[in-house]
């Protein structure tokens, strides 16, 4: 019975391109989506540094043209991942901020912030957005939350769900859950379709994201859903579709105007820009023409581009996703005909073709396209976060249970792969196996800990190693039991017992290279709190310069009316004009960037300004609260 946590807790999709935020509302019986402070209900997840400040979300995403090396996305790609990992060799390339190795063959990203350049790891940028999703959640919700359920990909491997975790550290958030994205999109489809539902219902998740792809075979009967199987690619989405389409159209650039735009990062950014803007039009059209006026050295762009040359761009990606969804029912052995609902979740499950293929896929069955395809996921992360709260009481009486993505096991003698917990195991589990010294009187045992399906254990994720020692000095074939425990998160616990003496080690798999250690997650909350207060900084900054804007907009007006000019003295008239001047030149002044000094200068131009705000009370008998007397006109 897993453990219920005290405080309001809300549900979070870090996606790779935008990310969405919902929380249970106990009087409509249904999660709610939070909008954000623009209004909309899921925002980009990007962020940006500048001279002055720090952006996150649509006001990253729209200066991201004009400041493209310092506009990081595309964390949730690097997070947990090690800078050699060959699925992030093509990115490097296209992404326009700077991406290094750091200790550990950890990928760090490089921003200039302030001037000064910075290095951040991929678990710093996912912490920022999450921490703009608590403000998102508190501000509509009234109240501080510190709870909360975070969806990654179902096929995110052990060390992406625990640098996921760290991120929500970072961001001051006590995770009480990792759910697989997928399976939150069956909560929500569960919740909202199991009244209609009689008997037992098997649900095919088709989730085709910004970055990732994810299908889960879920069954649904009453008030239990259980995950049968799952599988997925953990880079293949919508980003890979827009790659593709950028790399064409570079080369189209090339052939009509023997220029290549690749060296110019705020030329990529415009054309990818315009290619997801493409890609999305063509999900309703059949053609449509991208422009960009002076894309690279003046030179316009304009090309026109159809459905059908999109969906050959990109063929092999799409019966990609057909390939996966085939794998998912083989292991669930279930055959086609037994799915009885194929939900569609992500953004890219939108595109004709991809919905083509899965309506042929499963013999011309109707998709189900019920359930929002951008906010199934934190619809269910909300609702599992509710189901995991003391704070609630009206919650449905779920019963949700997932499976782990990924066989876990041990190197044996001969690099072979020995599995301990399959995959599609059901989480939490716990499983031992029971192996002999390979060496006649051998001291130590190592332990590989290895996830993935390959037989050589070397081809496989080596998720950690620790040794067991003290052996007795005896002949090869000494008794070990290794235990693996894998928690509700799917994070997983490894320990040895010597079984003669006793004698036991272990680890969570939390000291792998490449994670962060807890000294650097605690400097990293000590500088995400340095971040914040620098933000809430420039805030305040901004707002006094404006209200001494706004004071000095408002005196100069009046400096300009007959009767107040009539009834002050020219000496008078030299000190205030002088004062406005001054409060100018500080306005415009760049350098400054303390709101206490735009504070005290409007205290101060208020006293000399005393004798314009005594006429004007005077002669309109208004109460005059500051500056805005356009009534007075
Ligand atoms: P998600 O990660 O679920 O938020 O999905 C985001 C991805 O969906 C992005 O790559 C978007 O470009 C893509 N997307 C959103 N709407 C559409 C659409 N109408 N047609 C094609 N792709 C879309």
């Amino acid at each position: 019975m897993a453990t219920k946590h005290k405080g309001r807790a809300i549900g979070i999709d870090l996606g790779t391109t935008y990310f969405c935020v919902a929380a249970w509302e106990e009087q409509n019986g249904r999660a709610e989506i939070i909008v954000n402070d623009q209004g909309n209900r899921t925002t980009p997840s990007f962020v940006a540094f500048t001279d002055s400040q720090r952006l996150i979300g649509d006001a990253a995403k729209n200066q991201a043209a004009a400041n493209p090396s310092n506009t990081v996305f595309d964390a949730k790609r690097l997070i947990g991942r090690k800078f050699k990992d060959p699925t992030i060799e093509n990115d490097l390339k296209l992404w326009p901020f700077k991406v290094v190795s750091g200790a550990d063959d950890k990928p760090m990203i490089m921003v200039n912030y302030k001037g000064e350049e910075k290095c951040l790891a991929a678990e710093e940028i996912s912490s920022m957005i999450l921490t703009k999703m608590k403000e998102i959640a508190e501000a509509y919700l009234e109240s501080s939350v510190k709870n909360a359920v975070i969806t990654v990909p179902a096929y995110f491997n052990d060390s992406q769900r625990k640098a996921t975790k760290d991120a929500g550290v970072i961001a001051d958030l006590n995770v009480i859950r990792i759910i697989n994205e997928p399976t939150a999109a069956a909560l929500a489809y569960g919740l909202q379709k199991r009244d209609k539902c009689s008997g037992k219902r098997n649900v095919f998740i088709f989730d085709l994201g910004g970055g990732t792809f994810d299908v889960s075979l879920v069954t649904i009967e009453g008030d239990n859903i259980e995950v049968k199987a799952t599988a997925g690619d953990t880079h293949l989405g919508g980003e890979d579709f827009d790659n593709r389409m950028v790399s064409h159209l570079v080369q189209e650039f090339i052939r009509k105007n023997k220029i290549d735009i690749t060296s110019d990062p705020r030329a990529l950014r415009r054309l990818r820009n315009e290619c997801e803007k493409a890609k999305r039009t063509l999900s309703y059209a059949n053609e449509t023409t991208i422009e960009i006026d002076a894309l690279f050295q003046g030179t316009d762009f304009r090309f026109s581009l159809t459905r059908a040359r999109f969906e050959e761009l990109n063929r092999d990606l799409f019966e990609k996703c057909m390939e996966i969804a085939q794998k998912c029912l083989d292991d669930a052995k279930m055959q086609k005909r037994e799915i009885h609902d194929v939900v569609l979740v992500g953004g890219s499950s939108r595109i004709p073709k991809v919905q083509c293929l899965l309506r042929n896929f499963f013999e011309g069955k109707d998709l189900c396209k019920s359930i929002n395809p951008d906010e199934a996921v934190a619809y269910g992360a909300a609702v599992q976060a509710a189901l995991l709260s003391k704070d609630y009481s009206i919650v449905p009486n779920l019963v949700l249970v997932d499976v782990t993505p990924l066989s876990l096991g041990t190197q044996i003698r001969g690099d072979l792969m020995d599995v301990v917990i399959p995959r599609n195991t059901i989480i939490p589990s716990k499983r031992s196996a029971l192996y002999g010294t390979a060496e006649d009187y051998q001291s130590n045992a190592s332990i590989m800990v290895y996830e993935g399906e390959r037989t050589k254990a070397s081809d496989n994720n080596l998720l950690g190693m620790f040794s067991l020692s003290g052996l007795p000095r005896v002949s090869r074939g000494h008794p070990i039991n290794v235990s693996f425990e894998l928690d509700f998160d799917g994070i997983l616990k490894v320990s040895a017992e010597d079984e003669t003496t006793g004698n036991k080690n272990g680890i969570t798999i939390t000291n792998e290279k490449g994670r962060l250690s807890s000294a650097e997650i605690n400097r990293m909350i000590e500088e995400a709190a340095s971040f914040r207060e620098e933000d809430e900084n420039f805030k305040k900054m901004v707002e006094a310069k404006n209200a001494l804007d706004d004071y000095i907009y408002g005196m100069e007006k009046y400096m300009k009316d007959f009767y107040v000019r009539s009834k002050i003295s020219p000496s008078e008239k030299q000190r205030i004009k002088a004062a406005l001047r001054e409060g100018k030149s500080m306005i415009q002044n760049e350098h400054q960037t303390e709101a206490s000094v735009f504070e005290n200068y409007l205290k101060k131009l208020q006293n000399i300004c005393q004798p314009i705000v005594n006429l004007v009370i005077k002669e309109a008998g208004y109460s005059f609260d500051g500056f805005v007397l356009s009534d007075y006109y």
